[in-house]
């Protein structure tokens, strides 16, 4: 899929209108286990390591829309995880 090419076409007042109307809480849980605790979500980081992390240090912010992790500093919105955790996909499998 050529995913890269796709995204440059697409104009950035569409992505900010699917931004709000998308739950980043939704997306990610999809793809990483979140773990609620104490208002926020948690996951284990998909972007470092071999993914099995003891401790989560991806912290999922619903009320701005973005995450972060705490570990390799991959942050950003929900398109941005996206994004990344395709990437991280070809790269494993290199296509
Ligand atoms: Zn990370």
């Amino acid at each position: 899929m050529a995913y890269k090419e796709l995204n440059m076409s697409i104009p950035s007042s569409f992505i900010d209108r699917l931004l709000t109307s998308v739950s980043i809480v939704d997306i990610i849980n999809r793809r990483v286990q979140l773990e609620r605790t104490g208002g926020r979500y948690k996951a284990k980081c998909p972007f470092h390591g071999d993914g099995n992390e003891k401790t989560p240090s991806l912290v999922v912010y619903e009320e701005t829309g973005s995450y972060h992790c705490f570990a390799c500093k991959a942050s950003g919105n929900a398109i941005h995880f996206l994004r990344e955790y395709v990437s991280v996909f070809r790269n494993m499998f290199n296509y």
